[in-house]
């Protein structure tokens, strides 16, 4: 595994004598998950990939000592003629821009030194020296920055709110439950630059008027979880979180909450209740968090990738952040591509980037020749996108226009052997599986339109049947309490738009 690769590359290092001169850095995830383990050699950012333990003296005494790249072992697959076969000319990654993911696989994220030298923590020292929280938030409001955790709300309309409450205390909350199966975009960024997640908690803190912070985040994603306290404990120890930071008088801390599991835990008020101490369950709104939050305090809550991208914007101004994207979707976008694709693993797109650019060119298409039917985006919220739309651009409005949403980023590939029908029984089991019960629509609705699937996959169905589930998502839909409840029937919904032949064999050939 890839601790043994990285002990053996110490090891044959010491035992050639190059222990002065080369640094083993362990990084966060590089994206490339299907041509793991990966090692970059620098300065030439020579891209080895699918490293083995035995691999591993030839690339120290060619490479290290004798300054000669080992060809064989290099990633073949680049744009353009490269000799060095170096990242970021790879087909992989020609087309991405990387913002949020900008130090995942270049930082060790167990060094806070390792974030300063990439300019961590200069935004937080520019706001709180240069800027009034007015123009942090105004900032933020000009990038158009949306949210990135799945309804797109404009970032700095949310603080905006938050801030205009006078209160006593107010936080600033993360939601790092990542929950939809087949994601692990904030995963990566946790897990490969904790920091930064850190940094904007703070300068949202300043912008709203919030002392205090906290992270939920999944108990089972523990390198995360261990990750960011060590960050937390250095960036404590440097001063850069607690009291009077930068001398400014500032203050601002923060604590990790754990998530237990629960899939309805990633709602926000649901995601509040729990930090609180009490069962998860979402509750209505108004009032919305920017009023009664946690612990019925003016709070703000963003995505891990949300967060991601604020020191950025704030270092490199909204000008340079809103010339990326589209016009109502701004900046890029990270998604965790999965199922019938060659490379899967986590990618970051301007937005505006096509379906087609996606899978075809930074996914290198579909394995085994088979011929593309659909992705999934979006989730056990999301839909199903058939070829007929492969050249959509994507972004915010044009996924909801086509009966999927971007959802946190998860993006499943299927091929022509996959079943529709199926497609939608798995998201719909899921949210079956997650409904915390508290309202009818969802708890019971989604139990009786499972049931009619499998009733349909079973050869038990009948056409009036299609009509009867039709009925029931948009009921679901329009009176469940909650967005578990809301969007749980897209993906039947999706399907039954764009697959109905399937479901129609389903009932027809009675299979
Ligand atoms: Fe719970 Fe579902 Fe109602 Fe949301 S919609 S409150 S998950 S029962």
């Amino acid at each position: 595994n890839s601790l043994t690769i990285v002990n053996k590359l110490k090891e044959e290092i010491e035992r050639q004598g190059l222990s002065d001169e080369v640094n083993v850095i362990t990084t966060g995830c590089f994206g490339l998950c299907a041509l793991g383990p990966i090692m970059v050699v620098y300065p030439e950012g020579s891209f080895y990939s699918m490293v083995k333990v035995e691999d591993i003296p030839e690339i120290v005494e060619e490479h290290l000592l004798k300054g000669r790249i080992v060809t064989r072992l290099l990633y073949q697959e680049t744009v353009e003629e490269d000799t060095v076969k170096s990242l970021n000319k790879t087909a992989f990654y020609a087309k991405q821009k990387r913002v949020a993911l900008r130090n995942c696989g270049v930082i060790d994220p167990e060094k806070i030194d390792d974030y300063i030298a990439q300019d961590g923590y200069a935004a937080l020292g520019k706001v709180l020296t240069e800027m009034t929280p007015d123009q942090v938030i105004q900032t933020i409001l000009d990038s158009g920055l949306r949210g990135r955790g799945g309804a797109g709300f404009p970032t700095g309309l949310k603080w905006k709110f938050a801030a205009a409450n006078d209160a006593d205390q107010k936080y600033v909350c993360c939601n790092a439950d990542e929950g939809d199966p087949g994601a692990f975009m904030d995963r990566s960024v946790l897990e490969g630059d904790p920091h930064c997640l850190i940094e904007a908690m703070a300068i949202a803190g300043y912008a709203i008027g919030a002392s205090q912070g906290r992270v939920y985040v999944r108990a089972e994603y523990p390198i995360a979880v261990k990750r960011l306290q060590i960050a937390i404990d250095q960036a404590r120890e440097y001063g850069l979180l607690g009291e009077d930071i930068f001398g400014t008088g500032f203050n601002f801390d923060m604590e990790l909450r754990l998530g237990a599991g629960a899939f309805v835990c990633g709602e926000e008020t649901a995601l509040m209740t729990s930090i609180e101490g009490k069962r998860g369950e979402p509750r209505p709104r108004p009032p919305f968090p920017a009023v009664k939050g946690l612990y019925q305090k003016p709070t703000i809550l963003n995505n891990v990738e949300t967060y991601a991208n604020i020191a950025q914007i704030i270092l490199k101004g909204p000008e340079w952040f809103a010339s990326m994207g589209t016009e109502k979707s701004k900046g890029t976008k990270v998604f965790a591509l999965g199922g019938k694709i060659n490379h899967t693993g986590l990618v970051e797109i301007p937005m505006g980037t096509t379906l087609r650019e996606v899978v075809f060119e930074i996914g290198g298409g579909i394995p085994n020749g088979k011929k593309f039917k659909a992705a999934q985006t979006g989730g056990p919220s999301g839909g199903c996108i058939p070829t007929e739309h492969l050249d959509i651009e994507i972004d915010y409005d044009n996924l909801l226009a086509i009966g999927s949403m971007m959802g946190s980023g998860g993006l499943i590939v299927m091929d022509e052997d996959n079943c529709m029908v199926d497609v939608a029984k798995f998201f719909l089991e899921f949210t079956v599986d997650e409904s915390c019960g508290k309202c009818t629509p969802c708890r019971i609705g989604t139990k009786r339109l499972l049931e009619m699937l499998e009733k349909i996959t079973k050869g038990q169905g009948s056409l009036e049947m299609l009509d009867e589930m039709e009925e029931l998502c948009h009921y679901i839909k329009a009176n469940s309490l909650c967005g578990l409840g809301q969007t749980a029937p897209n993906p039947v919904l999706s399907t039954l738009r764009y697959f109905r032949d399937e479901y129609i064999a389903h009932v027809v050939d009675k299979k």
